[in-house]
């Protein structure tokens, strides 16, 4: 951000007004994209009016052009499509129905829009800033404005949202709505899985995606579909269907009993012939005999309540929008508010919706490699994952008989979602390489005990959706609560020569006992690698653990229907108390993601000033609200923020000090926030880390094994493969990136203590809660 940052209260009355508009297809998400605008706006000195009903709203103007105030948006986070409305208007594509609009805009004394929509919305809203001074000129000559109103509205100020299920938007990683959308999409594939596995049949799963093959391929790593149809990346060869079949085929010799294919709405074949859902049944019956049906999704996948994720992303998207407002100048171009490696960011709307298009263009060129490379960086790495984990392959992946390892599988610490999803894609893929995976039973303890069972392709058929732990898992670290001298002893006697675990900060620990006894042990001096899994999110070196997005569905699902029963039960706080040990990740992202009054976490600490302030804060909410309307509030506490400050203690605080005024409730949402089945995100996330896992013992073990046969061709493989400091690490997400950190590169960037990493991206939301419950301008009324 090259210019300075306007205060809204500052500004001359005419640039202080902003509209919002929704366009185009709902998505879930953008009523919180849009409470954001209204709420952040209101804050920063601006007028907030909502358009309702899209591009029609401006063009009719009148009663579709409101004014928004801070209650207008309550409650807005969880409800699904757009409260304010959407429409596909034709008379915005004319001249003559912008010119209307812009009329409608310059009597409201409006010049500043933001709006949340596709690219078709996004290039809709820049057509009308290009063509504004005419508009306006045209408007004077025909005495509709007057001069004086000609001179002040001279610009208009566009600032873009992009709001699609699609994910199809270049230049941001994801776009608001994407995610809910997979979430309804692996719910009806999960419930379509149990069908087909108690018929053993056959089913051909239709998601939309007329262009982008997003939801599809994110559908069949999550749901672990046996083949997957997009329109950047037809199957190879002239004939797929006979590739399909094959695979369908092996899938069922290993034993599955279900067979599940998901086309995206625009799958295409490499002459662009459209690969059709009906013609794919046809294909698995006449050719396998399969009793085959077809599931057309259609508008389930619109998506209903938010996502935790999609409410995050377009609260913070929404702020940004109207910080890019107050920075705007007429010269610089229509910004787009993005994502990229968990940053908001803020580029030229137009080159965005020059790249989509370019994806379309691309595959009508049967540019397929390039269709990929304009997709967010992660798609072609999840595409790769998703055939290398899911697929049983033709032995074309085999390594040399000498590089085959013998890997051990642990889960370590509290469960986690995405940790079986971890599980079966590393055993999957150690399959396709000719290596033999072991999965060792509750944690450590079980592996001092030798309970290690060699794990098949069909053994963790399914795992992807199933939540907590298959192989139990267990919190003992080895050197410190079992004998470090009985894990080098099983791992010797069991041939292990990789170890892979999945946990929490226990895994961590444990990866630096390991470290330690490699002086002591060869049978250690073998490749590490910790897959991050822990709700708390607190594991150094990734910025998602797996298990986090799933309990941050739960605690936001749980959140939701305690409001609900707050606002019912009229001027009531309920005190939450959610999980996270000394790390405030889940209180942070859930307030923010269920619309908390404040939060209090351990980063912080409590105080009784901050106490007293938080109590007049209330008080003036509720002073504020009409006697028999008040809203719904609740304050999430972490569990280990403070000993004086218990969550009853804080309710009992409140209770006396509400008097009249409030009432207060306590809620403890213990274990449930582990989540049932995993989020889609959380076992995506799962299956690019344990590809990514393998990778790493492969690249740790190669040159020991290759010397070694090299060398010696009788003998049996080395014990030791290696000492480098490198091969005992993290694999972690970084952005959009996988990255791997050794325990040494760590340590400095970890608090022992408090076991967390020094620092975290998600602090910068922090701010927010407190400002979008209305702090500071509340309290400053009173
Ligand atoms: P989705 O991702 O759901 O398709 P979208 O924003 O791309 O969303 P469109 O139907 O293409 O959806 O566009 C929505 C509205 O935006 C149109 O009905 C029209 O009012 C306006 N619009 C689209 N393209 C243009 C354009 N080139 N010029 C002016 N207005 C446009």
């Amino acid at each position: 951000s090259q210019h300075a940052l306007n205060n809204g209260a500052e500004l001359p009355k005419h640039a202080r007004k902003i509209g919002v508009l929704t366009s185009g297809g709902d998505a879930p998400g953008m009523n919180a994209a849009v409470r954001a605008v209204v709420r952040y706006g209101l804050s920063k000195g601006c007028d907030v009016y909502a358009v309702y009903e899209g591009y029609q709203g401006l063009v009719d103007g009148g009663k579709c052009i409101r004014k928004m105030d801070w209650k207008s948006v309550r409650g807005w986070l969880s409800i699904g499509g757009t409260t304010i409305g959407t429409a596909r208007c034709m008379p915005f594509k004319t001249r003559e129905g912008r010119l209307q609009a812009a009329e409608n805009l310059v009597k409201e004394g409006i010049s500043s829009l933001i709006v949340c929509g596709g690219d078709g919305s996004l290039t809709g809203a820049d057509v009308f800033r290009s063509e504004w001074g005419g508009l306006i000129d045209e408007l004077k000559q025909n005495e509709r404005i007057t001069p004086e109103e000609a001179d002040t509205y001279q610009h208009l100020t566009i600032v873009g949202l992009v709001g699609s299920i699609d994910n199809d938007m270049s230049s941001t990683d994801i776009t608001i709505g994407a995610i809910t959308s997979l979430h309804r999409i692996c719910e009806s594939v999960d419930s379509i899985n149990t069908t087909a596995l108690s018929h053993s049949r056959a089913f051909v799963i239709e998601v939309m995606g007329r262009h982008c093959g997003w939801l599809a391929l994110m559908a069949g790593i999550a749901t672990g579909a046996d083949f997957v149809f997009i329109p950047e990346r037809p199957p190879a060869g002239d004939d797929w269907e006979t590739a399909m079949c094959e695979v369908a085929h092996r899938h069922r010799e290993m034993g599955k009993r279900k067979t599940v294919i998901i086309v995206a709405e625009g799958a295409i074949d490499r002459s662009l012939n459209p690969i059709k859902a009906k013609h794919i049944k046809n294909i698995l019956t006449d050719r396998l005999g399969l009793d085959t049906r077809v599931t057309t999704l259609g508008h389930t996948q619109r998506g209903g309540s938010p996502a935790a994720f999609d409410r995050i992303l377009a609260t913070t998207q929404g702020v940004e929008a109207v910080d890019a407002v107050l920075r705007s100048s007429p010269d610089t171009p229509s910004p787009l508010i993005g994502i990229s490696s968990n940053k908001v960011t803020s580029g030229p709307l137009m080159k965005a919706v020059e790249l989509t298009h370019e994806v379309a263009k691309a595959i009508s060129e049967k540019n397929f490699a390039r269709a990929m490379e304009l997709r967010d960086p992660q798609f072609a790495e999840e595409y790769e994952a998703y055939n290398t984990s899911t697929i049983l392959d033709d032995k074309s992946h085999l390594l040399p008989e000498h590089q085959r390892l013998r890997v051990a599988i642990l889960h370590v610490g509290a469960p986690a979602g995405g940790m079986n999803a971890a599980t079966r894609t590393a055993v999957r893929y150690a399959l396709n390489r000719g290596h033999r995976p072991f999965g060792v039973y509750n944690g450590f303890p079980g592996l001092v005990r030798g309970s290690f069972e060699e794990l098949t392709w069909i053994s963790v058929d399914g795992w992807t959706s199933h939540g907590g732990s298959e192989l139990g898992t267990n919190r003992a670290v080895p050197g410190k609560d079992v004998d470090m001298g009985m894990v080098a002893y099983q791992i010797q006697q069991h041939k292990i020569q990789a170890v892979i675990l999945i946990g929490g900060f226990e895994a961590f620990s444990s990866l630096m006992k390991l470290e330690e006894a490699r002086e002591k042990y060869p049978s250690l001096c073998i490749p590490v690698c910790h897959i991050p899994a822990t709700v708390s999110n607190n594991v150094p070196g990734t910025d998602y653990s797996l298990g986090s997005d799933t309990s941050l569905n739960a605690i936001v699902e749980s959140c939701d229907s305690i409001v609900q029963s707050a606002r019912s039960s009229r001027r009531r706080v309920f005190v939450v108390e959610v999980q996270g040990g000394k790390s405030g990740y889940l209180a942070v992202e859930a307030g923010l993601a269920s619309g908390a009054n404040t939060i209090y976490i351990p980063e912080e600490g409590i105080s009784l000033s901050r106490l007293q302030s938080d109590v007049k804060h209330l008080m003036a909410l509720y002073m504020d609200d009409a006697a028999d309307r008040s809203e719904g509030r609740i304050i999430l506490r972490t569990e280990g923020v403070s000993e004086t400050y218990t969550t009853d203690v804080i309710s009992n605080i409140l209770k006396d000090e509400g008097h009249h005024l409030f009432d207060s409730r306590t809620a403890v949402l213990g274990h449930i926030q582990q989540g049932g089945t995993p989020s889609p995100m959380d076992r995506i996330r799962a299956t690019r880390l344990a590809m990514r896992a393998m990778q790493f013992m492969e690249k740790h073990t190669s040159e020991a094994l290759n010397t070694a046969f090299e060398q010696k061709r009788d003998e049996p493989t080395p014990i030791e493969l290696t000492k480098s400091k490198d091969s005992i690490a993290v694999v972690g997400i970084s952005g959009v990136d996988v990255i791997y950190s050794s325990v040494q590169d760590l340590l400095p960037k970890t608090d022992l203590k408090n076991r967390k990493p020094r620092g975290a991206w998600w602090y910068e939301h922090r701010p927010l809660v407190d400002m979008l419950s209305g702090r500071g301008l509340f309290t400053k009324q009173q």
